[in-house]
């Protein structure tokens, strides 16, 4: 067998033909630039994450970015993120001017509540979890924290889009959430594209006038700032595809629930909390196994003929721009950094396939 970590073409023809008549329809009104497919987007977001405004973004980086930029963030400010994550939660951070403060995480590899309250200082501004994998963070215990200590919450949802915690979902728990639609998310666009959903309106207003170069109505310029629209094009997909997301997740939940069966006595598994497969709390944008002998491993799957991918390594606080950190910070996260590896778990994977990598991971760990 031969099972790749993620396949990205629409194998479906009926599929294709959707997508393609959604792209028709834009084609035929002409309206590419912030056309109806976007309003019909963000109005669809804002039911979906029960929020009262949401804004579509060229990516999940850029909103991060203005969201921050949204709130003021900027120079001589720290902003809390865990070390663990995709580089863009630190890049975007940086990209403000402020300083990203890396914070350890816990067994269930988000951020943890202990490491953040010793990182506060005067300086710090906002704390960004980061639902990692599609695993949602102790939302109430982090709003609590911060509002305790006069700091404001941003969301990166970027791996979670779907995720909740008992009626509240993903991105609506914080002053902002943001999401990213890139290719390989669970909510994926046909390239590059992300969203905010905040319940606050001069955020949302500002965040649109900071995705379109600080213009109000094309015709002032209120502040600096570049291009960060949404394509129309992209929203048209998006639209489409929000439908078809609860039998993703569902399809991703049905796998996630074999694996931990099945794993469960292999000491394998990052500590998650025990019902959150049902309750809603996980979306499996990565199922990911802690392994002492990875790089064996890796090599044994690849072998077997089963992709596999180390999500995110190195460290944040690991990497170039962000070096001479205090090591003393993060303990947790370098331990773990070097034992997770994420298996397939596509929503397109076949009983066989679901078989044969249970069936292998058992048999090379
Ligand atoms: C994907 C991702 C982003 C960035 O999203 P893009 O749309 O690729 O810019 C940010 N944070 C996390 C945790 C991500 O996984």
């Amino acid at each position: 067998m031969n099972i790749p970590f993620m396949n990205l073409s629409i194998p479906e023809k009926s599929d294709r033909e959707e997508i393609l008549s959604a792209i028709d329809k834009v084609l035929i009104h002409g309206r590419i630039l912030l056309g109806p497919e976007v309003s019909e987007f963000e109005e669809a977001l804002t039911s979906y994450c029960g929020t009262k405004y949401s804004v579509g973004i060229s990516s999940g980086t850029d909103a991060l970015h203005l969201a921050l930029r949204s709130l003021d963030i900027g120079k001589g400010d720290e902003v809390i993120v865990p070390s663990l994550s995709w580089i863009a939660t630190a890049n975007a951070v940086a990209m403000t001017g402020a300083t990203p403060i890396f914070a350890d995480i816990e067994n269930d590899l988000n951020i943890s509540l202990e490491s953040i309250q010793k990182l506060i200082t005067k300086k710090t501004r906002a704390i960004v979890p980061v639902h990692f994998m599609g695993y949602c963070c102790d939302m109430v215990e982090i709003v609590e924290l911060a509002n305790r200590n006069n700091l404001l919450v941003i969301e990166d949802a970027a791996q979670a889009f779907g995720a909740s915690v008992g009626e509240k979902r993903v991105g609506s728990m914080g002053h902002i959430g943001c999401f990213s639609m890139n290719p390989m998310k669970l909510l994926p666009a046909l390239g590059e594209a992300g969203a905010i959903v905040t319940n606050n309106s001069e955020v949302s207003s500002r965040i649109k006038i900071l995705r379109y170069a600080g213009m109000i109505d094309k015709i002032d310029c209120v502040e600096v700032s570049l291009n960060s629209k949404i394509d129309t094009l992209q929203a048209a997909v998006l639209n489409l595809r929000l439908r078809k997301l609860p039998a993703i997740i569902q399809k991703r939940r049905e796998i996630a629930s074999v694996f931990d069966s099945e794993f469960s006595d292999l000491g394998v598994l990052p500590s998650y909390e025990e019902n959150s497969t049902k309750s809603g709390r996980h979306v499996y944008y990565g199922y990911t196994l802690l392994v002492n002998d990875r790089s064996k491993f890796i090599e044994k799957m690849s072998t077997a003929g089963i992709e596999t991918k180390i999500q995110h390594s190195p460290l944040m606080p690991d990497q170039k721009p962000f070096g001479a950190q205090d090591k003393n910070n993060f303990e947790n996260a370098s331990y773990l950094v070097e034992r997770i590896v994420n298996i397939p778990n596509h929503e397109n994977l076949s009983e066989d396939e679901i078989e044969y990598i249970v069936k292998s991971v058992k048999r090379l760990i």
